[in-house]
């Protein structure tokens, strides 16, 4: 639930919109409602097919978060002791501690309890190859995306708000802003993972010249375009772990994330707050 901001226009770059299904995720939605954190989305979809463009409303309620995506994650960490901007490396187990490293080998920090919530990828990564629990998620396999961010669209008027698009390359396209000319169009899984190592710059200007070829509207003299590489962007099968969580009792660790379910926010909600729930239930048995 990404926001980054170019010049005056702010993307979402990552998840554009979540729903929101189970009555529980429902109800926690609604209190992100109530708190001004989220609401509801009411642009108009369409679908395009050879440049042909077709209304495409299946009547699901979206919601977007208010400022931006990252206002829930925002919210979900005050009143924690939070620290952003750093990346682990390693994460060992001692006698009774976890032991965090940074990417240059220093320790950063220790705890009874680890919850690695990241793609499964990243979190083998961590606790390395050999490790038990990483070798349960060696098979969860997570797709690529390539996620266009363009300002200033040439197109003045575009004929809706949000694109499911039917061509090699795009997939999906979505104004950043209702209101305004902004656009965020995320790449086909098959073309982000043939073009994964390409340079940001390249990829931007290839999938905007796809944008317009799937559109049949000219965004070639667009204002800034900017492209972004999520290597780990959505589980490739949905795979319920049930409960969604990965757990070792014994190591107080919990592995979670929206792969243990599927690749939606409401996923990865419903696998953090089992987390929650393997870990307390750990701690208050001791
Ligand atoms: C392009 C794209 C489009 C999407 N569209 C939708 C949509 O329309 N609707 C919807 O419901 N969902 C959508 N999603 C999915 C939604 O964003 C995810 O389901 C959700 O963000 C998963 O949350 P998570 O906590 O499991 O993992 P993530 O959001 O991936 O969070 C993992 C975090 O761990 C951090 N991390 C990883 N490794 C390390 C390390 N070594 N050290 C420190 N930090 C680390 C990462 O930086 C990241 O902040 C989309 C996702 C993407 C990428």
């Amino acid at each position: 639930m990404a926001t980054r901001t170019i010049g005056d226009a702010r993307f979402n770059h990552g998840a554009q919109y979540f729903t929101a299904r189970s009555d529980a995720f429902r109800d926690e939605v609604n209190a992100w409602v109530e708190a001004g954190l989220v609401r509801k989305w009411t642009g108009r979809v369409v679908r395009i097919a050879r440049q042909q463009i077709e209304s495409c409303d299946d009547g699901r309620e979206l919601y977007v978060g208010v400022g931006g995506m990252s206002a829930v994650p925002k919210h979900l960490v005050k009143g924690l002791d939070y620290h952003s901007g750093k990346t682990i490396a390693r994460a060992e187990r001692g006698n009774s501690l976890w032991s965090l490293f940074d990417d240059r080998g220093r320790l950063f920090g220790q705890a009874e309890s680890l919850v690695l919530a990241m793609p499964a990828p990243q979190a083998i990564a961590l606790l390395g190859e050999a490790d038990d629990v990483a070798r349960r998620l060696e098979d969860v396999e997570m797709d690529p995306t390539w996620a266009l961010m363009i300002t200033r669209a040439t197109p003045q008027q575009i004929p809706f708000d949000a694109a499911h698009i039917e061509h090699d390359a795009v997939a999906w396209m979505m104004r950043s802003v209702e209101g305004e000319n902004s656009w965020v169009v995320h790449a086909t899984h098959a073309w982000s993972r043939k073009n994964l190592t390409r340079d940001p710059r390249s990829a931007a200007y290839a999938l905007l010249a796809y944008v317009s070829d799937a559109t049949g509207l000219d965004f070639a003299r667009s204002g800034a375009v900017q492209a972004h590489r999520w290597r780990f962007a959505i589980p490739t099968e949905a795979r319920p772990f049930e409960p969604p969580v990965v757990v070792d009792s014994e190591r107080r660790l919990a592995l979670c994330g929206d792969w243990c379910v599927r690749g939606r926010v409401e996923s990865a909600y419903q696998s953090g707050v089992a987390a929650a729930d393997a870990i307390a239930r750990v701690t208050l048995s001791d």
